[in-house]
């Protein structure tokens, strides 16, 4: 046997004595520790240089409650990141499990083609109810990036029904994310993610983003979005016949780094979109349902898009599922008899997933019985007085909110806008510090964010920006 499995058994067996035994302290000492231990043997690690844990431990969780993480020794940490954005209204919310319970009792899952059930009805009904008008029709996915597949797949067959099999070409924005599977990464602008695989990808047409970081000193958002909009005009102007569709994900970049741009673009795109006869894709997986402010981005700029992507926030953090929402239009170009072969070809095993479904409509109800929108006109206010103080710090560049979703950009220098240095891997201390104090931070880069659960009160808003501002003091020393 090799040492590492003898050590792990040896670990068991003093942890099997004392849990017996009930001999708390010695368990507290090595619970994580052993958890650590098996996971290191077993685990590969998503977004993750494994190396990594050799210094910088994993962080084992043992349970959660609201807006707490708990690991096995009873330390807690607030997940101020939602667990990478999918938590609305806490862990163990109470609500959601009492759905969950009641669906799990009557049926868990069942295959969807050929076959439908009530939480598939009832969510898409709800769905179609709360997106901007006119969407009538949801197909479901189980994860993010396969909403993406899917609405890639559906507006190139639209065109291709239609007659039209030029139409086949995407347009995207410089910064976007709109996931790591191959079709989705094809449409993703972020080097880190993209690059390796590139020689694997379908070519894409892309153009500068309307994000506002780069604008002009008193420039405002909305200038700088319609300046930038005329990169987008006139590549429709020259290529629309070849093009099927452009992907954004409204209002902010996320995983570009939080960065933000102006509703304006949104109402131009639409516009665009319709003039020169290419789809609109909007990818709101990270923010829809109420992260921005209202229920979904688009309703900023008074727009529909031809495709809706949603997932995360969906099943209010509980299971995976995504969801794409169309127009009865679009439907109907591939509604026919069988043998015309119109239909669209796509599936997942776990489409319409009861219980993931059902946690969706538990979400929908909690917006809908405890005004949620509204009472996070208060948060919103709170974070932005608390992250005032930021903009005065001498390595803070900019400060920036978009409804709940708030970031803090910091540079080596404020003055010339050098960066750090991307080795010295200044967020990770930052990451580091907050986590040895409870506070569980995921920057991106040099942009420190918080996307919390809605359930967050003021209080741990304010202990939470305190421990920050420390953490970024930390980790901006000159060893
Ligand atoms: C997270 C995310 C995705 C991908 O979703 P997964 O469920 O992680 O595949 C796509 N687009 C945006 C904007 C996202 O934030």
């Amino acid at each position: 046997m090799e040492n590492s499995k003898l050590f792990s058994m040896f670990i068991k067996i003093i942890y099997s004595l004392f849990f017996i035994n009930n001999s708390s302290l010695f368990i507290k000492m090595i619970s994580n520790q052993f958890m650590i231990q098996r996971d290191t043997q077993v685990l590969w690690h998503p977004c993750t240089q494994m190396k990594d844990h050799e210094s910088i431990p994993i962080l084992p969780i043992k349970k959660a409650q609201g807006i707490w993480l708990y690991d096995f020794e009873d330390n807690k940490y607030l997940d101020a990141i939602s667990s990478w954005w999918v938590n609305l209204f806490g862990h163990a919310n109470p609500i959601i499990n009492q759905a969950l319970i009641k669906q799990l009792a009557e049926l868990e899952h069942v295959i969807f083609s050929g076959i439908t059930h009530e939480s598939a009805i009832e969510l898409a009904e709800k769905l179609i109810e709360l997106t901007p008008k006119p969407l009538t029709r949801c197909f479901y996915a189980d994860n993010g990036a396969s909403a993406i597949e899917v609405a890639l797949k559906m507006s190139f067959h639209y065109w291709l029904n239609q007659g039209q099999p030029n139409k086949k070409q995407f347009v995207t924005l410089e910064n976007s994310y709109h996931g790591e599977t191959l079709g989705a990464l094809a449409v993703c602008n972020l080097a880190n993610f993209k690059q390796t695989y590139a020689p694997l990808l379908m070519e894409v047409l892309t153009v500068p983003s309307p994000e506002a970081f780069s604008r002009e000193t008193g420039e405002s958002y909305a200038d700088y979005a319609q300046k930038q909009f005329q990169h987008l005009e006139k590549l429709l102007s020259e290529q629309a016949e070849t093009i099927a569709a452009v992907i954004v994900e409204p209002l902010v970049q996320c995983a570009g780094k939080m960065r933000m741009y102006d509703p304006i673009y949104l109402t131009l795109l639409r516009e665009a979109c319709d003039r020169y006869q290419v789809h609109l894709i909007a990818d709101e997986i990270a923010v829809g349902f109420g992260r921005t402010g209202t229920l979904f981005a688009c309703e900023q700029g008074n727009i529909s898009p031809d495709f809706l992507c949603l997932s995360k926030g969906l099943s209010g953090g509980y299971l995976p599922l995504s969801v794409v929402l169309t127009s009865e239009n679009i439907y109907q170009a591939f509604y026919d008899d069988y043998h015309k072969l119109k239909a669209f070809l796509h599936s997942h095993s776990y489409c319409g997933n009861p219980l993931a479904c059902r946690a969706g409509i538990a979400t929908l109800d909690i917006f809908a019985q405890h005004a949620i929108l509204q009472k996070n006109q208060l948060l919103i206010s709170v974070f932005a007085s608390e992250i005032e103080r930021f903009k005065y710090h001498p390595n803070v560049i900019e400060i920036r909110q978009t409804g709940m979703i708030i970031a803090i950009e910091f540079v080596k220098n404020k003055i010339t806008k050098e960066p750090f240095p991307w080795q010295e891997r200044r967020g990770l201390k930052i990451y580091q510090y907050a986590l040895a104090k409870g506070l569980l931070l995921r920057p991106i880069a040099n942009v420190i964010y918080f996307m919390p659960p809605y359930i967050i009160a003021e209080a741990e808003i304010k202990w939470m920006v305190d421990i920050t501002w420390d953490a970024l003091n930390f980790a901006v020393k000159d060893e």
